[in-house]
């Protein structure tokens, strides 16, 4: 597959494959940013398990929410344009090059 910007000169895709939890502070600027819903904020609770998507302001998991997340949960949707990777403040994002993905 050869990808190419508006006046034909080469470009390749560089998706979001994965977001490190350990490093995540949850900002939410990758998801602002991202315009194919790719990633989400997720709960995480004092052991470190994810405990599901954050769709509620005060949704605390009844309790057991400790800190936000970002999850990658719709790898399949990104086009790979970089933006997530830009904005965020602790290099905790993993992107592959679309060239280095085998058909
Ligand atoms: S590379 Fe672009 S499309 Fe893919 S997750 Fe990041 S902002 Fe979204
Ligand atoms: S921008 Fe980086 S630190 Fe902020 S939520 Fe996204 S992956 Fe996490």
């Amino acid at each position: 597959m050869k990808s190419i910007t508006r006046d034909g000169s080469k470009w390749v895709p560089e998706y979001l494959a994965a977001i490190d939890e350990k490093i995540c502070i949850g900002c939410g600027r990758c998801f602002k940013v991202c315009s194919r819903g790719v990633m989400h904020l997720h709960g995480v609770d004092d052991a470190g398990e994810i405990l599901g998507i954050c769709d509620g302001e005060d949704d605390d998991f009844d309790g057991e929410l400790n800190r936000m997340v970002m999850v990658v949960d719709h790898a399949g949707r990104c086009i790979g344009c970089g933006a997530c990777g830009r904005v965020c403040p602790k290099n905790c994002q993993t992107h592959v090059a679309a060239d280095q993905i085998a058909a």
